[in-house]
Formats: C-alpha cells, structure tokens, sequence
C-alpha cells in the first residue's frame, strides 16, 4: 500500500513516529494508502529546516522567487491528468471537477502570485513639512499553512504560494483526510528544484501535527483554511502568542433570486453553486430564497434538474456527483436531513444515502437533496451542513429576505440573481458577507480580496492583500531641509 511521506529540508521521509494513519478512498469506502501520524518532533525539524533557509531565500531577487513558482505551476499542469485522479480518489470528487477546476486553479495560484510579486511595491507618502515616509514590507519569517480536506491542492496553494512569493519560508499541513495531492506537490517541489527547506511539508492529525504548527514559537504567523470551530481554537493558541492570523471558516450562504432575474441562466448556474463537489465548497449556496411570483416554477424546475443530475463513481465522465468526503461527514450530513424533517421539512428530492453498484458499493454517495418548509431560524437553516443539501424559501419583500440572509452568525458568500441594477446594488450593499456576486457565483478574479466576516473568519486572501498578510509593514519616517 502506498505510504505517503513527509517533505522536510528538501527530502521525503518518514514521521519519527514511524507510525501510519489509514487514508481512505470515499468513492469505495476503503483504506487505499497511508500517511505519516506526525507529531511536533516532525514539525520542530520542519520548523528549523524552514528557518534555516529563511535568510537566503527572503533575500533572493524577486524575479528568482518568481521563477520557482513559475516552473512549479508548469509542472502541476504538465501533470494535470495525474493529479486530476488523485485529487479526485482521495477526495471523493469527480475526476472531471479536479480537472476543471482545482488543479487548474492551483496552478494559476503559483502563476498568479509568482508574477504578482513582481508588481508588489512599497509605498511613499510625502509631507508639507518637507518629510518622506517609506514602508518597507519585510517577510515575516517562517509561516503555517493549514489546509481543509474540500478543495485539497487549490486551497493548500492559494495558501503557499503567496507566502513563498513574499519571501517567507513554509510548514504546512494539508487535512489528514485528502493528503495525497500535497504530497504531489512535494515531489513536483522537488524536480521544480525549489531550494530545501523553503518549503516543508507535514502530515498528520489536526490535533497533533496541526496544533504543533500553531503552537509553535518561532513560526510567526498562521493562514488557516476549515472550519469555525477549529478557527476558534486556533485563534486562542495563537493570539496569546501575537501571531499574525488569517482565518477562513464556516459558511451558509444564502442564494437570494428575484423574479426579474435571467431565469435560464440562474436555474443553472444555482444547480452548480447548490451541488458542486457535492456541495462542499464553502462558497456554496445553501439557503435558496426565491421571489414569490416564481417560487413554484423554480421549485418544480429546480427539482427536476436536480433529479437528473447523475450521482456516479467519480471516475465516470458522466457523473456530476461524487462521493462525499468520509463516512462520518456523509452520517453528518443524513443528520441534518433527519433534523429538518422534525423541524418540519419537506424533501423535495434526495435525502438519503445512495448505494452504487459494484466496487463503488462502500462508497460515500448522498442523492443531491432539496428542502422546503423550513423557518429561516431553525437549525438547518443556521447550521454550515456542507453537503448536497439546500432548502428553499419563498419571500416577498427585499426587508424580510435581507433579514433572513443576514440572521446566521456566518458571512462569508451571498448571490443574488436580479436584472434590476440598483436593486443588485443595494441588496449587495446590505448583505453581511465579505463576497457578494450579482448574477453569477465563484465567478473569482485573483486580484480581490477574499474572505468573510462575522463567524466566517478573519482577514483577507487574494490579490496583494496575500502579501500585506505575509509581510510586516515598517515606516521609515525622513525630515529634509
Ligand atoms: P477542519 O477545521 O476540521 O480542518 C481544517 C484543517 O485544520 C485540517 O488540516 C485539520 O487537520 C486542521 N486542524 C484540525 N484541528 C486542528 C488544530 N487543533 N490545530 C491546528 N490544525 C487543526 O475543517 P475541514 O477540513 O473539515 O474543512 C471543512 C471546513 O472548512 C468547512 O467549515 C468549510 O466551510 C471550511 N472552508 C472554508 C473556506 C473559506 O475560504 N472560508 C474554504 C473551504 C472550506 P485534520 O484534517 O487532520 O483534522
């Protein structure tokens, strides 16, 4: 069985621990490799692997940083097709998303910022009194990068690969349940021939190899991709410690559609923000409120498309819908379906478990599911489920949806679907979201910034908002006569 392996100082090697975590594939429900059960001895020697090559590296020509994640973006998309598959065996999502969508994206996170720091520069601002002010934005050192399991390569590189480009040095973990594409990456770091210990990284449990991260002195800032709960922990190790943080958490977006929308175009696009990877993207859509007068033709339109979708081995080209992540997140989520049905739901289509045939029979496969009949207070409509799951709400005045939109202690994402301009501006003026799009979704330009509020995180990635995260200000204030 395949034994994944850590990447520290440039090497690949086992946990001191010598001993292996089972890696699961969901689409067959079984162990189909190992990972290292690192512990902080792993992410000491990782930590002083990255500070070793701190100096050198923060100190090398942009234009040179650059040319590292150039070459590593070539080689993710030289090997598209291999890591397509392996993204997709580990994760449960179809090879054909993986292919589309998060290893190109990964790709063009390297391309992005490998190119973006070239365009980074320092700000002057000039006094009456015949003074200068200079910031200089110096590296801050070695980083921790913790990645969720959902979009394993793009969210480990939206994270990396900015930090790098800054001039930091890296320890990073990706989640315990999908490591094989950073262990990918790894060996593409390797042949990119990316100096050692600029980038290490460590495999493990959350609570173990993850919470060494955080813990650790000398590692001066931590980006942070997952949950809230897991936010809020980290949250209080690190602040004690005057850590910089980047926290991007939970969300439950709400899907606001009014009757004068491009209808076509919404019914489509509200199948891919309700369903992709198998609703397990954080930007997903999961409370849909729809405009009166068309509530009943979306209702019966959107659940005839949504029965149509094809829930299938991720291999098959036809599949829509994958397997999700693991057993327990699948039990999860046929949790909250049993809580909305005693809060009063009505399941329009899906709900349960889905058993395919053959060698997929273990897999972990939820029919895409849609409910209605909720209040827009209960718990399954407060509560980030992430999974093919959506409910479906009628309203009639832009007051009482913003109200509703507004009432989860999440803000991370909101759409809205209107043909009306000032509407769309101020329904997006007035949601508490940190992203808002109007008559689209994920639709992502790497320049913005991205991120939430409220309980959906804190701080910005993107654009050079990365780089102000990855770098510390300093002011060097000059009087002249
Ligand atoms: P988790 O919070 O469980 O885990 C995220 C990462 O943190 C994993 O690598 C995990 O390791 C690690 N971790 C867990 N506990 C600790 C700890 N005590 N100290 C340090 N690291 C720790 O999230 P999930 O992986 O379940 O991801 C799903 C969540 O991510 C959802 O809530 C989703 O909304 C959110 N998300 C947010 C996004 C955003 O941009 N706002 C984007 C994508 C997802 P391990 O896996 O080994 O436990």
């Amino acid at each position: 069985m395949k034994k994944i392996l850590n990447y520290i100082n440039g090497e690949l090697s086992p946990s001191n621990t010598n001993t292996y975590l089972d890696n699961y594939d969901p689409s067959r429900g079984m162990v189909y490799s190992q990972i290292p059960d690192s512990d902080e001895k792993d992410v000491e020697r990782a930590f002083k692997a990255a500070n070793a090559a701190f100096p050198k590296w923060s100190k090398l020509p942009k234009e040179k940083r650059s040319a590292y994640l150039l070459k590593i973006a070539e080689l993710i998309e030289e090997n598209l097709e291999e890591l397509s598959r392996a993204e997709s065996k580990d994760n449960g999502k179809t090879i054909q998303l993986a292919k589309s969508v998060d290893i190109p994206r990964a790709a063009a996170n390297f391309r992005f910022y490998g190119t973006g720091i070239l365009h980074y520069a320092a700000h002057a601002h000039e006094m009456e009194e015949l003074a200068i002010n200079y910031t200089l934005r110096h590296p801050l050192g070695v980083v921790g990068c913790i990645s969720p399991w959902n979009l394993p390569l793009y969210l480990f590189s939206w994270k990396i690969a900015p930090a790098l480009a800054a001039g930091c040095t890296v320890v990073a973990k990706p989640s315990e349940v999908t490591p094989m594409s950073a262990f990918l990456l790894s060996e593409i770091c390797i042949k990119a021939g990316l100096p050692p210990g600029v980038l290490n990284i460590v495999h493990g449990l959350g609570s173990k190899a993850g919470n060494a991260i955080v813990a650790h002195p000398g590692i001066k800032a931590i980006s942070f991709t997952g949950g809230t709960k897991t936010g809020a922990h980290i949250a209080s190790v690190a602040a004690p410690q005057f850590k910089k943080l980047s926290l991007e958490l939970g969300g439950k977006n709400p899907n606001i559609i009014f009757a004068d929308c491009n209808y076509e175009k919404m019914l489509s696009t509200t199948l891919h923000s309700s369903f992709s990877n198998q609703g397990q993207i954080c930007l997903c859509g999961s409370r849909i409120f729809v405009e009166r007068p068309i509530y009943e033709k979306f209702k019966n339109d959107f659940v005839e498309r949504t029965s149509k979708l094809k829930v299938g081995s991720p291999e098959s080209s036809d599949s829509k819908i994958g397997a999700v992540v693991s057993e327990s997140h699948m039990e999860k989520i046929l949790s909250y379906v049993e809580l909305a049905k005693k809060e009063g739901g009505s399941v329009l289509c899906g709900g349960k478990r889905m058993i395919l045939e053959g060698e997929f029979e273990n897999g972990y496969y939820i029919e895409p599911t849609i409910i209605e009949g909720l209040s827009y207070d209960c718990r399954t409509n407060q509560e980030e489920i992430f999974g093919p799951v959506v409910t479906l709400t009628p309203f009639d005045t832009e007051e009482d949806v913003l109200h509703w939109a507004n009432s989860v202690i999440y803000g991370l994402a909101a759409s809205v679907w209107t043909e009306n301009t000032s509407r769309a501006h101020r329904i997006a003026n007035e949601l508490h979201t940190g992203i808002v799009w109007v008559n689209c979704w994920m639709l992502r330009d790497l320049r913005t910034p991205f991120g939430g509020v409220k309980s959906s995180g804190v701080g910005r990635e993107g654009g050079f908002e990365a780089f102000d995260f990855f770098t510390e200000p300093k002011n060097v204030c000059i009087k002249y006569n």
